[in-house]
């Protein structure tokens, strides 16, 4: 262990449950996260060091498989790996056998005669790190499937509010409006998941075609068509991009419209609770869900979000490869 370093083995023993995979955050308790956000802190302090590097995963082989563009998360993801010493290997669709109509099985097991120890998997079809997990012997964390679950995405959100909101305090009595394409958001999804499991509500928001009923059945849930209602005393305000690339035509009243009654502006962040910060996960359309001046905002911890990514995604392979074996 590099001198000064914090024993991340010598952490007191928790005695919450182990988990091999992350697909999505439905089977993790409120404890199982806030010991994840632990874990994160120690993870932190690492990352703001000069030497960025501890051997807690030295011998183990983390494969990247994204089957969707990616920036932020595979970077990071490969980041967190090396930071704690395993070794990388990294698949991406494109230019692939993929696209010469290989399966998703028959590549999958080429890769598996790698031996990774676990894999990081985005793909457009929901349910395919599931379907992954099932093939490999390997752990499976999700990095983002269809609409259905972006996990670590929505732990580095929660840990992003904690660290710079919340502190001990915790998530109770706390209120996350997110607005925009809702619909077509794993983002949103997995958030809806995290904050409601540790305490706090969440206000889902956008346009009828873009807001599905079924969201609001959850408890601490709610719907709105408005942005006025949603904002109104939110403790966090995150705006969703406009995911063209999964939305069919005609969801959408015409871009001027949907900004005026949609985007989240300096003007509409005032009727949030004053302290409110403004979030995003990226990537962000200036101008287009969000208004381009809020983003440069102190209250903006949009860049603290992707900064986060890292221990969080450190966490997160930790947990997993060293937690649960
Ligand atoms: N980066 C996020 C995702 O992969 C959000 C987005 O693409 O709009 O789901």
């Amino acid at each position: 262990m590099i001198p000064g370093s914090t024993p991340i083995d010598q952490r007191p023993t928790d005695t919450t449950p182990r988990h091999r995979h992350l697909l999505d955050l439905s089977d993790w308790s409120r404890e199982a996260m806030l010991a994840l956000f632990d874990t994160t802190d120690v993870m932190a302090q690492v990352m703001q060091r000069t030497i960025k590097k501890v051997p807690a995963l030295q011998g183990f082989t983390v494969g990247t498989l994204f089957f969707e563009d990616s920036t932020r998360t595979r970077l990071s993801f490969e980041r967190a790996a090396r930071a704690q010493s395993a070794d990388v290997i990294s698949f991406a669709a494109g230019g692939t056998s993929l696209s010469k109509g290989e399966s998703l099985k028959d590549t999958l097991r080429t890769i598996d005669a790698m031996q990774a120890d676990l894999y990081v998997v985005r793909h457009p079809a929901s349910g395919a790190p599931l379907q992954i997990s099932r093939w490999t012997e390997a752990s499976v964390v999700n990095a983002g499937d269809g609409r259905r679950a972006h996990p670590t995405q929505a732990l580095l959100d929660a840990y992003t509010f904690r660290e710079r909101y919340t502190g001990d305090a915790g998530f109770e009595g706390k209120r996350l409006a997110i607005v925009g394409d809702v619909a077509h958001s794993r983002v949103a999804r997995s958030n809806v998941t995290a904050w409601t499991t540790l305490g706090a509500e969440v206000v889902l928001c956008g346009p009828r075609t873009l807001l599905p009923d079924e969201l609001g059945e959850r408890p601490g849930v709610t719907l709105t068509h408005r942005i006025e209602e949603a904002v109104e005393g939110a403790h966090a305000v995150m705006a969703l991009r406009l995911q063209r690339e999964r939305m069919a035509s005609g969801l959408l009243p015409s871009l001027p419209e949907y900004r005026q009654r949609y985007q989240v502006t300096r003007a509409r962040m005032q009727l949030a609770h004053p302290d409110a910060l403004v979030m995003h996960p990226g990537p962000m359309n200036r101008d287009v869900e969000i208004e381009g001046a809020l983003a440069d905002e102190p209250r903006s911890v949009i860049e603290a979000q992707v900064a986060n990514g890292v221990p969080v995604r450190m966490a997160v392979l930790y947990t997993l490869l060293v937690g649960s074996r």
